[in-house]
């Protein structure tokens, strides 16, 4: 019932020319002394989203320095993502919270996974709100609990938080992106850390590896893009919070000064969301069948390499979010060396040094004045993609990522 998640093998030597050989000593030398832990990442859903794209890398680098790590994703039904895909959006502000019969949903699932849990884990690292229910069914089934929660919950709906926060109490730790988004509940428990670390991104896969600027282009005309115009494009699950609606305003205001500019809306569906659909068809309509806006999504195969060739060919990259858990689209971008537009909100701007890797907006004006200052003067786009790209290298790649892992694992 509980999905195993094959994730292949990745080696950490591999990373050692980009990160550095310090940070991979540290690496090495915090993993001593962690062989053979059992290790179990708990998620809801191994495509789309921050959470799968992480533990993609993240599970095969834990299994290379010497740990048994797994990944399983939990069973469920539209009836379950519904009502989780409400608990996400009342967490992060939503008026609209869970109604009582919708959380009997909810544990009527999280029994049945907690159910068909394996036994015999050193540490069990649930992700999200969706399975945090599980611990509460089965504690004996781990020594460790460890909730990692990669949403904004600094204002929430209070009666979806108050109902979770029971199902969470007990973890023996908990890690979050961001300071901010701690509940203070859940700092005052003795005993039971909170833990900070941002998520990261894997160099080397197919999504953030290099692509020649040939490549690039060569993908992006597939898609019926002219390469040789200017173009702005946001990756992004179509949601609400990427406010790819406002991008479109944005782009429809670039566009009246600078008429070749053309825009890409990519965005995958994830298994998990089912408002996603609904979104992409209002996004379609408001785009209103302008040929230079170009939405696309996985059905139309846009994989990890089509979204590297989009990232890679962009003039300007926008992730105009209203709300973000970090934004792992913004670091993505950012390797790239392009230079990034994006919403002034959760982990951005510590991704987006405002006029130094890119520019924080708040309003479609904004994001259209600044992308245009980028599109006009190519030198000033270089710049500030060079400079992202090193902040990413020194703080956002997943090597840092599995250190602060292994040093929450130590304190065990
Ligand atoms: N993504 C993708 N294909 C798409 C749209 C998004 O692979 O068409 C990926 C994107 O590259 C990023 C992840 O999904 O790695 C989204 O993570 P982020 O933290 O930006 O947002 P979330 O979806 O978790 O809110």
């Amino acid at each position: 019932m509980l999905q195993h998640v094959a994730v292949g093998h990745k080696n950490l030597a591999d990373y050692t020319h980009i990160v550095g050989r310090q940070l991979v000593e540290e690496i090495r030398s915090l993993a001593d002394g962690l062989e053979g832990k059992r290790v179990l990442h708990l998620s809801a859903t191994a495509f789309g989203g921050g959470v799968a794209e992480i533990l993609y890398t993240l599970v095969p680098l834990m299994s290379d320095v010497g740990l048994h790590c797994e990944w399983h994703v939990m069973l469920g039904r539209e009836e379950f993502y519904n009502v989780t895909k409400r608990l996400h959006n009342a967490l992060q502000g939503s008026p609209d919270a869970p109604t009582p019969e919708e959380w009997e949903i909810y544990d009527h699932y999280n029994r049945l996974n907690a159910e068909q849990l394996a036994d015999g884990w050193d540490v069990v690292v649930v992700h999200d709100p969706q399975p945090a229910g599980v611990r509460n069914y089965v504690p004996e089934k781990a020594k460790r609990w460890i909730w990692q929660c990669h949403i904004d919950l600094s204002e929430p709906n209070r009666s979806a938080l108050e109902r979770l926060l029971p199902l969470v109490r007990d973890y023996d730790a908990a890690v979050f992106h961001l300071d901010r988004y701690v509940p203070e509940e859940l700092r005052a428990r003795p005993g039971r850390p909170v833990h900070i670390s941002p998520p990261a991104i894997d160099p080397l896969s197919p999504k953030n590896m290099r692509l020649s600027p040939e490549d690039a282009a060569f993908v992006c005309e597939q898609f019926g893009l002219d390469v040789d115009r200017p173009l702005m494009c946001q990756v992004s699950r179509f949601d609400p919070w990427k406010d790819p609606i406002g991008v479109i305003d944005a782009y429809r205001q670039v566009r009246a000064e600078m008429p070749a500019v053309q825009l890409a809306l990519v965005g995958s569906m994830a298994t998990d969301d089912p408002e996603g659909w609904e979104f992409y068809n209002r996004t379609v309509a408001y785009a209103d069948g302008d040929p230079d806006i170009h939405i696309l999504n996985n059905l139309n195969n846009v994989g990890a390499i089509e979204v590297n060739a989009f990232q890679s060919q962009a003039d300007v990259l926008v992730q105009k979010s209203i709300r973000e858990g970090f934004g792992l689209t913004v670091s993505e971008g950012l390797w790239k060396a392009r230079p990034m537009v994006a919403g002034n909100v959760g982990g951005i701007p510590l991704q987006v040094i405002d006029g130094r890797t890119g520019f924080l907006v708040s309003t479609p004006e904004e994001c259209a004045e600044r992308s245009l200052r980028i599109l006009r003067d190519p030198e000033l786009g270089r710049r500030l993609g060079l400079a992202g790209k090193e902040h990413v290298r020194a703080n956002f790649l997943t090597p840092r990522l599995l250190r602060d892992w292994l040093r929450i694992f130590k304190q065990a």
